[in-house]
């Protein structure tokens, strides 16, 4: 049995004051009995007032995005270790506003899951296809690719996984056209078939996330998908109420 995660990324949204009333409003939500592990991603900027608030609970926190040098002259740049400090457990590396916007490669992202796993972070790393790649039927090959990238990182000695793969197909995300539960389980049976030809055991293991307009109304019937193992939220991250249906629907 694996347990089951609600993530949710607030991208570049909200000042102090938001931070501050979203984690307050996620600590007191009743999500008994069966809670998820409920992690967020706020930006930079608001990483220690969310700490301050979530230190001592069950929520966890992590960083949007980090580099791959552990000091020196990076203008703008976050660190592993600046993460560790803010008191981050998690870092999203590869999101696909990362990769299209920033032109982030699979190589790089590789680099910056190798440098999250030193720190000490467990990476969420994030993987999915364009609508035009699905339409031409290259989603299998998409997916592939961007895996393969990373699955040499993957720790087949730990008894754990030492990093969560998430699948957002772009054509979904903000657009409030999600993948149906059917569509998302095949392309997520298809990530567990590529790690367990690595290690079975490990791919038994492994958290992956379906990310890409997950609703209060939708997440149900996408976690009881055998291979779905929780949500990367953006948007509906940032509405509370919407935030929580979707952790009591994990
Ligand atoms: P969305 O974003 O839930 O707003 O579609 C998901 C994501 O980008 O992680």
């Amino acid at each position: 049995m694996r347990p089951i995660m609600v993530a949710g990324n607030w991208k570049m949204n909200g000042l102090s004051a938001d931070a501050v009333h979203l984690t307050q409003a996620i600590l007191h939500a009743e999500m008994e009995p069966m809670r998820p592990e409920v992690v967020i991603f706020p930006p930079f900027t608001l990483l220690h007032a969310v700490s301050q608030e979530a230190k001592s609970s069950a929520l966890r926190w992590g960083g949007q995005n980090l580099f791959w040098e552990a000091s020196g002259a990076y203008t703008g740049e976050i660190s592993g270790a600046m993460l560790r400090d803010m008191g981050c457990r998690y870092v999203l590396i590869g999101h696909s506003e990362r990769r299209q916007i920033f032109a982030e490669s699979d190589a790089q992202v590789a680099q910056k899951v190798k440098v999250a796993l030193l720190s000490g972070l467990t990476p969420v790393v994030c993987v999915g296809e364009t609508e035009a790649e699905r339409a031409q039927g290259a989603t299998e090959a998409v997916i592939h690719r961007q895996v393969e990238a990373i699955l040499p990182l993957l720790n087949l000695e730990a008894s754990q996984p030492n990093m969560i793969i998430a699948y957002e197909p772009i054509w979904a995300i903000g657009t409030g056209l999600s993948a149906s539960p059917e569509q998302a389980q095949a392309v997520h049976a298809f990530i567990r078939g590529l790690v367990a030809a690595y290690s079975t055991q490990l791919a038994k293991r492994l958290l992956l996330l379906y990310g890409g307009s997950v609703k209060g109304n939708n997440a149900a019937a996408l976690f009881d998908q055998a291979d779905i193992d929780g949500g990367l939220v953006g948007g509906a991250s940032l509405q509370v109420g919407e935030f929580i249906q979707i952790c009591r629907a994990a």
